[in-house]
């Protein structure tokens, strides 16, 4: 593969390759092969489940590539090296990643660890002067997120959230339909995301790593939907819990949460989310003029739906490709997705969890100002 993309390479610069590029029918000049660009060279830190596939998935990208590794397993970090070519220069644990500041080539990391740990480790690489692109939920409330930006701002680097959703064919094209006024008004949104989650130690189950249970780790997917397809951010939310199993779902760990948002026009959202559900993954809006309805809304895919006008039809295409693409053209060209993923994007969810935390734990109806 490594000789083939050398060969293609050099005829691109030669006559033969011109013949070819012009030949919209050439099996051989695919747009991966011939891009001659700048490349984001990417670190990950935390190699577990979504490390991994984030890993896989840029093997796919034209315009970023896996190129360090941050991770306190050493059997991980030889694995991945011999796995993806990565240099030892460019592997680091969690005691010693300050020094990717001296690193030249290394352009941005990306934190996939736990959701407690995402300030603290995107702080320290924003002063070790590297971009940071952070997974969901950015931290564990609106004040480390802010934090997050401010530090980032600071070390004159881009602080990105990692909301593959924003760069997803389907969802984009909905949006397009409702910044098109294809919808009219939009009125009402219903998100209910949810799965019945497994073994009671993970972190994803411990309030410290977690920052709360569901609605940090999968609720944040009708908040942020909501959001995007209805084009407004909410002004005021109420929220109540249920937990059946207090054992499992410890306090300040959230089983399930249905929560409701009022938003600037008038509309309306209703959404639940849940780790004691399955079949969860479903977005559904009406507005004056037409309708939306997407099953599976966010999972990895292939997402499909329907509107008024009939089934959504865009390709699939990996999700974390086509973010990764996406953010290296956001960080090098500063193109900006149909929606932020900026830090900023990411607090603005982190408020919402908090009022729904507290609206769920009041009972009151919470304000918000975005
Ligand atoms: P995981 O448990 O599979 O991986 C977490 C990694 O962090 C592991 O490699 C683990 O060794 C490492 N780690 C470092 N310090 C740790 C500590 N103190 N305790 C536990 N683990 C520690 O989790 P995951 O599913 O990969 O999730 C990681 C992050 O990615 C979370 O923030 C999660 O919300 C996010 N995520 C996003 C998506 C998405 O679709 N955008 C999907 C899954 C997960």
């Amino acid at each position: 593969m490594a000789t083939r993309r050398k060969f293609l390479e050099n005829i691109a610069i030669s006559s033969i390759g011109v013949s070819l590029l012009s030949n919209p029918t050439s099996l051989l000049a695919s747009p991966k092969e011939i891009y001659e660009g700048p490349m984001l060279r990417v670190a990950i830190m935390g190699l577990g489940s979504y490390g991994t596939r984030v890993a896989e998935a840029m093997q796919d990208c034209k315009k970023a590539k896996l190129v360090g590794v941050i991770s306190g397993t050493p059997s991980k970090i030889t694995d991945w090296q011999s796995k993806y070519g990565i240099p030892k220069k460019n592997c680091y644990n969690y005691e010693n990643f300050d020094a990717i500041k001296d690193n030249d080539d290394i352009d941005a990391v990306y934190v996939i660890t736990p959701n407690g740990l995402h300030c603290e480790q995107t702080i320290r690489v924003a002063r070790a002067g590297k971009h940071v692109i952070c997974e969901k939920p950015m931290g564990i409330n609106a004040e480390e997120g802010q934090k997050m930006v401010d530090a980032c701002k600071a070390a004159n680097v881009k602080l990105l959230i990692g909301y593959r959703m924003h760069f997803e064919p389907k969802t984009v094209h909905v949006i397009q339909m409702r910044k098109d006024d294809k919808f009219g008004q939009p009125k009402f949104f219903q998100g209910q995301s949810g799965f019945v989650i497994g073994d009671p130690t993970q972190w994803r189950l411990d309030k410290e790593l977690a920052g709360g249970g569901a609605m940090m780790d999968i609720g944040i997917y009708s908040i942020n939907g909501a959001r995007y397809i209805l084009g407004e951010d909410p002004i005021w939310v109420t929220a109540q819990e249920t937990k059946t199993d207090p054992v499992k779902f410890k306090e300040g760990v959230d089983e399930t949460i249905q929560f409701q948002m009022g938003f600037p026009s008038g509309a309306v959202a209703n959404c639940l989310s849940t780790y004691n559900m399955n079949n969860l993954d479903r977005f559904f809006m009406t507005g004056s003029k037409g309708w939306m309805e997407m099953k599976p809304s966010t999972g990895y895919g292939p997402i499909q739906g329907r509107t008024h006008k009939g089934e959504l039809t865009q390709p699939h295409v990996t999700h974390q490709t086509l973010q990764m693409d996406g953010m290296a053209e956001l960080i090098f060209n500063g193109k900006q997705p149909i929606v932020p993923v900026d830090g900023e994007e990411g607090v603005k969810d982190m408020k919402i969890i908090d009022a729904i935390f507290k609206a769920a734990k009041t009972g009151d109806k919470v304000e918000i100002n975005i």
